[in-house]
């Protein structure tokens, strides 16, 4: 009750903050009508106290999730606990146009609300305030960070010229990948190919129609390969894939379609048109296999021999007999 001129001038100051901070305020009765409506609300909705005051929320706004709303706001008159909405897990309740200046991103305002009970004189909940944050800008900036982390993930894997996974990359899957045949015994097999004489294509037509080549050879290896195989670049002119659930006799059939498709290739590059192979090697992870190192060692073993019997073909890891 109001007692003195000092009550009316703070309860006067009370309102005008209520009116004037930025986050909602609404007040609802027993019977669930609007009693308090500030500013913030007036000015989101458009709405303003006069046409909402002694109506519900469900008349007002039949659009928003009435039967969670319901729910809260029985279970709050009830119990006379607490409740919370977290713009995580529902973005929004009252559904209210963004007015952020970052366009683009969002044209709804995230809302985190808080649902109060309010004792009257006989202690039991007599009203609820409702209180709504506006979280837009915090969410927003939010996803503008994960989708920058996004791509600077995906640059720090990449390699420039290929645009397949860099070495750094690749290896760490190929640990994961041995690790994950340890646990599982499910087989992978490494394939790693080399442009035979390179060099040549280079002195012949130049760097920049060798990095044209080189281009088209991690085109060839992206079609070629499944959506689950990873391709990488092993710097320059090398390449490799990792063949997730694939015993030795399919990545070799692997190998051989790669091969023939870069032996049919004619690649453009200004006005020459340039042809060349490659030579592959095969290896198979497998129990055999003490290491992860090794795995790439025995690919590069089967390249080499690849290379030493006449290029352009494929050679697989056979573990020498003691
Ligand atoms: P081989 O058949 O034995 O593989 O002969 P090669 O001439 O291809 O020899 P090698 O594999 O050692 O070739 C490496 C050459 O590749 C050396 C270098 O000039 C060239 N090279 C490496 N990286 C790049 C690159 O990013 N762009 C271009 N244009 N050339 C590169
Ligand atoms: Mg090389
Ligand atoms: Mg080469």
């Amino acid at each position: 009750m109001i007692q003195n001129k000092t009550d009316f001038a703070e309860l006067h100051w009370l309102l005008d903050t209520l009116q004037s901070i930025d986050v909602g305020v609404v007040g609802i009765d027993r019977n669930r009508n609007i009693q308090v409506w500030n500013g913030f609300m007036a000015s989101h909705s458009g709405m303003s106290p006069g046409t909402v005051i002694d109506r519900t929320i469900y008349e007002l706004f039949p659009e928003q999730d009435l039967e969670w709303m319901r729910r809260t706001i029985d279970s709050v008159f009830l119990l006379g606990h607490k409740a919370y909405s977290s713009c995580e897990q529902r973005p929004f309740v009252f559904r209210f146009r963004s007015y952020r200046p970052i366009t683009g991103t969002t044209d709804f305002m995230y809302q985190n609300a808080s649902f109060i009970p309010i004792s009257g004189t006989s202690g039991e909940t007599s009203h609820i305030a409702i209180i709504i944050y506006d979280l837009t800008e915090t969410v927003t900036n939010k996803q503008a960070l994960e989708s920058v982390n996004h791509q600077l993930t995906n640059i720090s894997r990449t390699d420039g010229l290929t645009q397949l996974f860099n070495r750094a990359h690749w290896e760490e899957r190929l640990n994961e990948e041995f690790q994950r045949f340890c646990r599982t015994d499910r087989v992978a097999s490494l394939v790693i190919f080399d442009i035979d004489h390179f060099k040549k294509v280079n002195d012949t037509y130049g760097h920049q129609a060798g990095d044209e080549v080189i281009r088209e050879t991690a085109r060839v290896l992206m079609e070629t390969a499944r959506t689950t195989d990873i391709c990488g670049s092993y710097g320059g002119e090398e390449f490799v894939a990792i063949l997730i659930d694939t015993p030795v006799n399919n990545a070799l059939i692997f190998a051989e379609r790669m091969r023939s498709r870069i032996e049919a290739l004619t690649v453009k590059y200004d006005d020459v048109e340039i042809k060349y192979t490659i030579s592959l090697g095969v290896s198979e992870l497998n129990r055999d296999t003490p290491t992860a190192h090794r795995w790439l060692e025995q690919s590069d073993q089967s390249l080499y021999l690849a290379k030493s019997s006449g290029r352009n073909c494929v050679k697989q890891f056979i573990e020498p007999v003691d």
